[in-house]
């Protein structure tokens, strides 16, 4: 869940203090790269612009997609 500046939930503009960490190292089976709509085809990058930009423009993932989140994450649909 994403507060803009105003304290609104999902704003458009929002900014992380500079020691905020987006994504981390998880333990296998929760929400993970693995079930996110932003992982690319092959399993082993980002399609997500904001987690590209804050990778300093690097797509890669920088562990395995069942071993990595970001705050950006959301879940995998398919369309039925
Ligand atoms: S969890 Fe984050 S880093 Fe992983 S695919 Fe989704 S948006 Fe990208």
């Amino acid at each position: 869940m994403i507060v803009d500046k105003t304290g609104k939930m999902g704003g458009g503009y929002f900014e992380y203090p500079k020691n905020h960490k987006l994504g981390m190292r998880v333990p296998e089976g929760g929400s993970m790269c693995g079930n996110c709509k932003f992982l690319s085809e092959d399993h082993k990058a980002c399609i997500n612009k904001e987690w590209i930009k804050w990778n300093k423009g690097n797509d890669k993932l920088p562990f395995r997609d069942e071993e990595y989140c970001c705050d950006l994450y959301e879940p995998y649909k398919e369309n039925k």
